[in-house]
């Protein structure tokens, strides 16, 4: 509608050039970012377009982080025109944010459709997931909801509502990044302006709302942009994905070429123990489970992490050191201590510091590589979903 924004002493064309962002708001039409480098290749020369304008694309819905066409000032107009055509190029708005500059943040994003997500960045912190993060870990959602009903969990509480895309994934990466470049991640940056291109995230933690492996093809899409160096530039071993223990989609991982790190939401290293904390277990139980991560293990001759919320009187008995022990020495695994973070709605406690440094000496003092994570902000996957349960309960939609 060109003609609406134009005073009426200036000069309205008898063919308006159509206003780019108008065009693809269709929701029919597939997000640029869901589609893959090697179809988008394809298209471009169906279209008679030179070769090296993918790169151009590439680097204006990655590197640069665009949100509109107009911005891709290097790509013919025509070019842009035809995408917008076929494409839809939508980010999350920010409804929320929670924490300071130098501590946990977490981020309450609003989807298209009007659902929340949640996404967590966490400063620099050695050795949270096997390498150093010498700068920033963000921990992303993978669904809206959960079906998995995790007992520790506030994300299934709710249940289950939908996949996200993978443009719905990498777009909590860039929307992270263009929030810290200082852009408002609400409004059109002016053409000219060119957004900053420094990275800020190295590190990634699969671990937000929903069980990514339950989102396997539209996760992997996600990842291998967010991977790729014409992408998101984020090496592989620093993308950690957790799962609660969808043994079958543990192989599949193990069966792909990319070397992403694997941590499992244990949490019982006893079926009797497992079976009150983790539903799953009934379905995939640790026999089922341990099976696929030493074929993981094997395939891709790394190291895992094991999960373990600590929580009061349910699977923090000394009695528990010595299965977890043996567990871990058969994955040749690290185990991940974390004390449990009340969650609202939820009864179980969280255990005395003291006896959670018992139970971290007692694991280390059978050999196993222990972390015990005392910090309450850094307890990434029992605060999740917190945020986004309250707003939706309190009726939160705006910032
Ligand atoms: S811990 Fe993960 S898999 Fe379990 S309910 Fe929460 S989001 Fe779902």
């Amino acid at each position: 509608m060109p003609c609406q924004k134009t005073r009426p002493s200036q000069f309205c064309p008898p063919n308006p050039v159509p206003d780019i962002s108008q065009i693809s708001n269709l929701p029919e039409l597939p997000d640029i970012r869901s589609v893959s480098r090697e179809e988008l290749a394809t298209r471009l020369s169906d279209w008679k377009t030179p070769t090296y304008r993918l790169e151009q694309l590439m680097a204006w819905l990655y590197p640069s982080r665009v949100t509109t066409w107009d911005e891709m000032t290097n790509l013919p107009r025509t070019l842009r025109e035809e995408l917008a055509r076929n494409y839809r190029l939508v980010s999350p708005s920010l409804v929320q944010k929670q924490g300071s500059a130098d501590s946990t943040q977490k981020f309450l994003w609003r989807l298209e459709d009007g659902n929340l997500i949640e996404s967590v960045l966490i400063p620099a912190n050695p050795d949270l997931y096997g390498e150093r993060a010498d700068r920033h870990t963000l921990c992303v959602s993978t669904q809206v909801g959960c079906a998995y009903g995790c007992r520790f969990c506030a994300s299934g509480l709710d249940g289950w509502r939908r996949n996200l895309l993978p443009h719905e994934i990498v777009g909590q990466v860039l929307a992270v990044e263009r929030w810290h470049a200082g852009q408002r991640l609400t409004e059109t940056p002016a053409v000219e302006s060119v957004p900053q291109t420094a990275r800020l995230i190295n590190n990634l933690v699969i671990m937000g709302m929903g069980e990514p492996l339950a989102n396997y093809e539209h996760l992997m899409v996600a990842l291998r942009a967010l991977n790729a160096p014409w992408g998101g530039g984020i090496g592989a071993r620093k993308i950690t994905i957790s799962t609660s223990g969808v043994a079958p989609k543990i192989r599949e991982l193990a069966d792909d070429p990319l070397q992403f790190r694997l941590a499992i939401s244990l949490h019982g290293a006893r079926d009797e123990v497992r079976n009150q904390i983790m539903p799953i277990n009934r379905k995939f139980p640790l026999s089922v489970l341990t099976e696929a991560c030493q074929y993981y293990v094997e395939k891709k001759g790394k190291m895992i992490t094991l999960e373990y919320i600590l929580i009061a009187d349910v699977n923090d008995a000394v009695g528990e050191v010595v299965p977890l022990a043996e567990l871990a020495q058969l994955l040749h695994a690290k185990v991940n201590l974390i004390p449990y973070n009340r969650v609202e709605g939820l009864s179980w406690n969280r255990p005395e510091e003291e006896h959670c440094r018992a139970f971290s000496d007692a694991l280390q003092s059978q050999g196993v590589p222990t972390t015990l994570r005392l910090e309450k902000g850094h307890d990434i996957e029992a605060a999740c979903g917190q945020l986004r349960l309250k707003s939706e309960r309190n009726g939160t939609t705006s910032a």
